[in-house]
């Protein structure tokens, strides 16, 4: 029970509404549920903003139904999980060895480069490992942060005793290529640490332009990519823009549960790596690219990637990439609809997470409450200055367009609920957000641009 009230709650003083955050991770956890809810009633406290099990949640949403619709985790698909449920097999037979061959080709693809590695882990263990690799303690580098995960990005190079200089811009801001290439020059940074898609603001960032512009200044410079909630669902190609390294995340494009990082190496990031470097031993890039794997690979999720990549490749890099693109398009044109307008800017908008900015009066957390209660829809808290008055839909992986219309229905459903309870009127009449997102899926995808 936050904030230390409880001290003042006790079971005889009158009831009184405290803003208390309980969490339950799944909707199967009923029991401690159960247990914090009669915690709280006997301090007479309300549960507000809290994740229930399926037996408290009035409207009854069946447990089976609870619909996902965030940037990560995201749902795996039926063929994936299954090939999970396979046997163990050993690490050094040829079964195992010829799947883990085959996906790393596959992924490296993905990130248009010759050579992947997967480790255990979740995306922010593939971020140290590429800054462990590449950089020594002390060695200046140059950090863009335009949203949360890139300020990720650099705490993660400071925690390795790299001298991280920022270029930073508020939420929704996009520097110019210029800005980039000035810093790097006057910092004589060695590294380039971008982010590829701006998960937190929903913008896919023109890193092709930065290294391009960089690279005039600083010929030598090694750029390390944030390719995580983009590749593979976002087109990256690595070698012809001049990324040298890039990681993404099983849970995100790959459709994949949480649990194995991806990491792309172009040339120059392959001599950056095999630099002596003090302090490596699970994270070393190179006994990866040398051997594969450093310890037990997570064997499951290898099987899972190997399954994942039969299920990408059939639809086609084309089919995969307009689909991601459209269901961005329908969302944010569903958004402006119901009077909740997108926050990223149109022409870098991005096609794998939306940011919706909220009507006046209607809290974040309530509407996030009020879908996953009562609709069984979970939409994705806006992170920074956004988390009050925007809420994130994700659509990165397996989603479909016709997933983005139950997205934008929950959505549209919470808002005007909480407008009814709330005795102000709506934006817009209901149903205009469906309207748009049905509309904007029929008609052709204009191309986009994407590095
Ligand atoms: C999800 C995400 C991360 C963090 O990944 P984890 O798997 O949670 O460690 C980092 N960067 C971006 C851009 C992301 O979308």
């Amino acid at each position: 029970v936050a904030g230390g009230r409880r001290s003042t709650a006790g079971p005889r003083r009158a009831a009184r509404k405290v803003s208390v955050g309980a969490m339950s991770n799944s909707r199967t956890n009923a029991p401690f549920s159960h247990a914090i809810r009669r915690i709280a009633s006997r301090h007479r406290l309300t549960l507000e903003g809290c994740w229930l099990s399926p037996e408290a949640v009035p409207s009854g949403v069946p447990p089976w139904q609870e619909r996902l619709f965030l940037p990560g985790p995201t749902p795996v698909p039926w063929s994936i999980a299954h090939a999970m449920a396979r046997p163990m097999t050993s690490l050094g037979g040829p079964a195992l060895r010829g799947l883990v061959e085959r996906v790393e080709t596959g992924v490296a693809r993905m990130f248009g480069t010759q050579r992947a590695v997967g480790l255990s882990g979740s995306g922010t263990a593939t971020l140290e490992a590429a800054v462990q690799g590449a950089f020594a303690p002390g060695d200046p580098v140059l950090a863009v942060v335009a949203g949360a995960f890139g300020a990720r990005f650099a705490r993660v190079a400071e925690a390795h005793g790299l001298t991280v200089h920022r270029l930073e811009v508020a939420y929704g801001e996009v520097p110019t290529a210029e800005a980039v290439a000035a810093r790097v020059a006057r910092t004589g940074a060695v590294g380039l640490l971008l982010t590829h898609n701006e998960t937190s603001t929903g913008l896919l960032m023109p890193i092709a332009d930065w290294i391009a512009a960089a690279r005039k200044v600083a010929p030598d410079v090694v750029t390390v990519v944030d390719a995580i909630s983009s590749v593979p669902s976002v087109p990256l190609d690595m070698d012809a823009i001049g990324v040298d390294i890039a990681t993404a995340a099983s849970q995100k494009g790959f459709m994949a549960p949480p649990g194995l990082g991806l990491v792309g190496v172009g040339p120059r990031g392959l001599a950056a790596l095999k630099a002596e470097r003090a302090g490596r031993m699970y994270f070393d890039l190179t006994a990866y690219i040398e051997r594969h794997h450093n310890a037990t690979p997570a064997v499951a999720h290898w099987f899972a990637m190997d399954e994942s990549l039969r299920l990408l490749d059939a639809e086609g890099d084309a089919a995969r990439h307009e689909r991601h693109v459209r269901m961005g398009v329908m969302v944010r044109a569903a958004g402006r609809a119901m009077g909740c307008p997108p926050l990223a800017r149109e022409d870098m908008a991005s096609p794998t997470v939306t940011v919706l900015g909220l009507p006046d009066g209607v809290d974040a957390r309530a509407v996030l409450a009020h879908a996953a209660e009562r609709y069984g829809a979970t939409l994705a808290g806006a992170m920074g200055p956004w988390a009050h008055s925007a809420v994130r839909i994700g659509h990165v992986g397996a989603y479909t367009p016709l997933d983005m219309v139950t997205a934008v229905a929950a959505l549209e459903a919470a808002v005007h609920d909480l407008c009814a309870k709330a005795g102000k009127a709506p934006p817009m009449p209901a149903g205009h957000g469906v309207a748009a997102a049905l509309e904007a899926m029929r008609e052709p995808v204009a191309a986009h641009t994407t590095v």
